[in-house]
C-alpha cells in the first residue's frame, strides 16, 4: 500500500476536524463525498455535477455555501434547471422555477473561477464535445483518459452511439485485465471512465483517496474497499447493476459463472433520470427477483440463465454482447 508523504500526513491532520463538515455538505448537496475529500485535499482541482433540485436542496442552499466556505471552497450553481433523459443525457433548459423536476449544476472549487467554470461546462459538455475535454481538464481528469473520453463524444449525434451511453463498457473494450481499484462496475470511487481497467494514472488516484480515507474514516474506507473487491457484477448501465456475492469463476473479461449467496441490486435509472425506458426496468426487476430465488448466473455473450441449484428457472438473450456483463476485477489485493 501507498504511503503519505509528511506534507499529506499534515494535511490530513488538520482536516481532520473539519471532516464531518464535509460529510454534511455531501448530504446536503448530493455531490459525491470523495469527489469532494479529493478537491478539499488539492488532488483535484473541482467537483462539479448535476443534482435534482428538490424543495429541500433549495431550502438547504444558504447552509450549503456556509458549508463549502468553512471547508475553503467557492461554490456555483447553474442559473437553469435541466431535464435529463436517460441514458443519453440529452438535456432540456428550463427557468429554475419552471414546476417541472430538474437537476440544477453545483460545483465547487477551492479557486472561484473553477467553481464557476464548473457549473458552466458541466452543461456545455452536453451541447459540444469540445467541453467535454475541457470539462474533464477542469475537474482534472487524467490525460490519458481524458483522450479516452474525447473517442466518447457524441459529435455527430448519433442516438445509438453506444460509447456515449455507456463509456464502462468502452474502457472494458480497451482491457485485457481489470484492477480492482478501478471497480467502476459495483461503487466506483473515481470521478471518470478509465482510458483501461488497469490505467495507471487513475489507480494512483484511488490509492490516495483509499490512504486518506483510512485516516479520516476507517470505516468509509472498509467499506469502499469491500465494494470493490468482493461482489461480480451484473451490469447493465452506470445507474443499473445488480452486485453478487459468492463464488466468481471467469470465462472472459465480462462473462462467467458466479454461485452466490447474497445479491445487492442498485438499479436506479428511476431516481436519477427524469426519463426512462419503463420496459427494460422492468426487465431489470424481473432479472433481480429471480435472482432472489436462485443461486446460480452464468452470462456469456449471447444470453443470461439463472439457476437453482441445477434446474435452470430463467433464460435471456442479450440484444449487445456487452449488455449485461458479468464482471469482477481479476487483479485483486493479495490478501483477497
Ligand atoms: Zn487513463
Amino acid at each position: 500500500m501507498m504511503k503519505l508523504t509528511q506534507d499529506e500526513k499534515n494535511k490530513l491532520k488538520k482536516f481532520q476536524d473539519r471532516y464531518p463538515l464535509l460529510l454534511e455538505l455531501a448530504k446536503l448537496s448530493g455531490v459525491s463525498s470523495l469527489e469532494l475529500l479529493m478537491t478539499v485535499l488539492d488532488y483535484k482541482p473541482a467537483v462539479a455535477d448535476a443534482i435534482n433540485y428538490t424543495v429541500e436542496l433549495k431550502r438547504d442552499i444558504p447552509r450549503i455555501k456556509d458549508l463549502a466556505q468553512q471547508l475553503g471552497l467557492f461554490f456555483a450553481t447553474s442559473k437553469y434547471k435541466y431535464i435529463v433523459n436517460s441514458p443519453r443525457g440529452i438535456f432540456e433548459e428550463i427557468p429554475l422555477n419552471d414546476m417541472q423536476l430538474g437537476k440544477i449544476i453545483l460545483a465547487f472549487s477551492k479557486f472561484q473561477d473553477k467553481a464557476h467554470k464548473g457549473a458552466i461546462y458541466y452543461h456545455e459538455k452536453m451541447l459540444n464535445s469540445e467541453y467535454g475535454y475541457k470539462f474533464g481538464k477542469l475537474m482534472g481528469y487524467p490525460e490519458c483518459c481524458l483522450r479516452f473520453g474525447n473517442y466518447l463524444n457524441n459529435n455527430i449525434c448519433d442516438p445509438n452511439n453506444f460509447g456515449f451511453k455507456n463509456p464502462a463498457v468502452e474502457s472494458l473494450k480497451r482491457s485485457k485485465h481489470f484492477v480492482w481499484q478501478l471497480n467502476v462496475f459495483t461503487v466506483s470511487p473515481i470521478p471518470h471512465y478509465p482510458c483501461s481497467l488497469t490505467c495507471k494514472k487513475s489507480v494512483n488516484y484511488v490509492n490516495k483517496l483509499l490512504i486518506s480515507l483510512e485516516y479520516l474514516d476507517k470505516e468509509r474506507s472498509v467499506s469502499l474497499k469491500t465494494y470493490l473487491t468482493e461482489p461480480a457484477s451484473l451490469y447493465w448501465t452506470y445507474a443499473d447493476r445488480i452486485l453478487l456475492y459468492g463464488t466468481f469463476k471467469q470465462k472472459l473479461l465480462g462473462e462467467g459463472e458466479i454461485q452466490y449467496h447474497k445479491i445487492y441490486p442498485i438499479l436506479i435509472s428511476e431516481s436519477i433520470y427524469q426519463k426512462v425506458d419503463k420496459q427494460q426496468i422492468n426487465q431489470w426487476h424481473q432479472i433481480e427477483k429471480f435472482l432472489r430465488i436462485g443461486n446460480r448466473l452464468m452470462v456469456n455473450d449471447k444470453f443470461i440463465r439463472i439457476y437453482y441449484n441445477r434446474e435452470r428457472i430463467l433464460e435471456f438473450s442479450k440484444e449487445n454482447k456487452y449488455i449485461p456483463l458479468l464482471i469482477k476485477p481479476d487483479i485483486l489485493p493479495k490478501n483477497k
